[in-house]
C-alpha cells in the first residue's frame, strides 16, 4: 500500500529561487551596468485579483533588486490607447520586460493575442507573443518560457522528477498554460497527451499518466481515484470557492483543479493550492526579467 504523497513545496522552492536570483542580479549588475533590471507591468481595469497579483509581483521585484514600473489604465481604455502604452514601453531603453496583466477587461478580451503581440519580442517577459511561442515550439535557445509553464517544469526539476519516456497528461490547452506546458514536457522527452473539454474518458487518460498537470480551471475536478498509484500531480488551477466556516459563516478560499484530499492518498508527489505553482509563476517572472536584462546589457 502506498504512503500519503509527498507535498511539493512551491513556496519554499520559489523562495530559494528568489534568494539565488538576488545574489546573481547583484553580482551581474555590479560588474556590468549602472542600472538595475526593470519590469514594466500594465494593468487594465479594476479586477481585485489582478491588482493583488500585480502588488505581489512588485513586492517580489523589490526583494530581488529589480525595478518595477506600474501603469494602471481604466477598464474603458481603448485597444489603440493600450497599444500606444505598450509601444512607448517598447521604446523605453530602461525597460527590460513588459508584462500585460491578464485577463483583460471584457471589452478587450477577444483581442488579447493581437494586443500581446505588440510587445517587442526582446521584452516579452511572459513569453506569450506569437513570435516567442513559435520559438518555444521549435525549442529555440532564444525562447522565453511562459512563467507558469516554466514554473511547473522547474518544480519537476527540483524534485528530481524523471520526464524522459514518461507519460504526461496535461489537462487544459490554453495558450497561457496548457499548450506551452505540453510543449515543454515534450521538449523534456515525455510522451504527452493534451486533454480538453471535449476529451472522452478523462479518467482513463489519468489512469495511464505518470505525470498529471491540471490546468482546467475547475475546482477539485480531478479525483484521487482517477490517478495512477505514485503519479506526480502538478495542480495549476486557482479557483475561489465559498465554504461554511466552523461558526456557520460563509468563507472564501482558494482550491486547485485537483481534489487534494483524495489525490494525496494516491499520488507520489503533489502540489498544494495555494503554495504550489502560484509562487513559482512569480519567481519565473523575475527570472525571465533578469534573462532579458542580461540580453540588453
Ligand atoms: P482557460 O483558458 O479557461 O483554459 C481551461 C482549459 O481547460 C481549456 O483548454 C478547456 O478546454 C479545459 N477544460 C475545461 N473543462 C474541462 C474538462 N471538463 N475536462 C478537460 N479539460 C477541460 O484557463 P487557463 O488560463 O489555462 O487557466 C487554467 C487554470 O490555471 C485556472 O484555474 C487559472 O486560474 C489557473 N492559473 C494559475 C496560474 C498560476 O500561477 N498558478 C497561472 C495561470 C492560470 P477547451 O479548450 O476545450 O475549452
Amino acid at each position: 500500500m502506498l504512503e500519503t504523497a509527498k507535498i511539493i513545496d512551491g513556496k519554499k522552492i520559489a523562495e530559494d529561487i528568489k534568494s539565488e536570483l538576488k545574489e546573481e542580479i547583484e553580482k551581474f549588475t555590479k560588474a556590468n551596468s549602472s542600472r538595475k533590471p526593470c519590469l514594466a507591468v500594465i494593468l487594465v481595469g479594476d479586477d481585485p485579483a489582478s491588482h493583488y497579483y500585480v502588488k505581489n509581483k512588485e513586492k517580489a521585484c523589490e526583494l530581488v533588486g529589480i525595478d518595477s514600473k506600474k501603469t494602471v489604465l481604466a477598464a474603458e481604455t481603448s485597444k489603440q490607447d493600450l497599444i500606444k502604452e505598450i509601444q512607448s514601453l517598447n521604446e523605453d531603453e530602461n525597460v527590460d520586460g513588459i508584462l500585460l496583466q491578464l485577463p483583460l477587461p471584457d471589452a478587450l478580451r477577444a483581442e488579447t493575442q493581437e494586443i500581446v503581440d505588440t510587445i517587442a519580442i526582446d521584452k516579452d517577459v511572459d513569453g506569450l507573443t506569437t513570435l516567442n511561442l513559435g520559438r518555444v515550439f521549435t525549442n529555440d535557445s532564444k525562447a522565453i518560457y511562459p512563467c507558469t509553464p516554466k514554473g511547473c517544469m522547474e518544480l519537476l526539476k527540483r524534485y528530481h522528477v524523471e520526464t524522459l519516456g514518461k507519460r504526461a497528461l496535461v489537462i487544459g490547452r490554453s495558450t497561457l498554460v496548457g499548450k506551452p506546458i505540453s510543449i515543454l514536457l515534450n521538449n523534456a522527452n515525455a510522451t504527452v497527451t493534451m486533454a480538453h473539454s471535449r476529451t472522452q474518458n478523462l479518467e482513463a487518460e489519468c489512469a495511464m499518466a505518470d505525470i498529471v498537470i491540471a490546468a482546467a480551471g475547475k475546482a477539485r475536478f480531478i479525483q484521487g481515484e482517477w490517478l495512477k498509484d505514485g503519479a506526480v500531480v502538478v495542480d495549476v488551477g486557482i479557483n475561489a470557492i465559498t465554504h461554511i466556516g466552523s461558526e456557520g459563516e460563509e468563507r472564501r478560499k482558494l482550491v486547485g483543479d485537483v481534489d487534494f484530499d483524495s489525490a494525496k492518498e494516491r499520488a507520489g508527489l503533489i502540489t498544494p493550492v495555494p503554495g504550489g505553482v502560484g509562487p513559482m509563476t512569480v519567481a519565473m517572472l523575475l527570472s525571465n526579467t533578469f534573462e532579458l536584462y542580461q540580453r540588453h546589457i
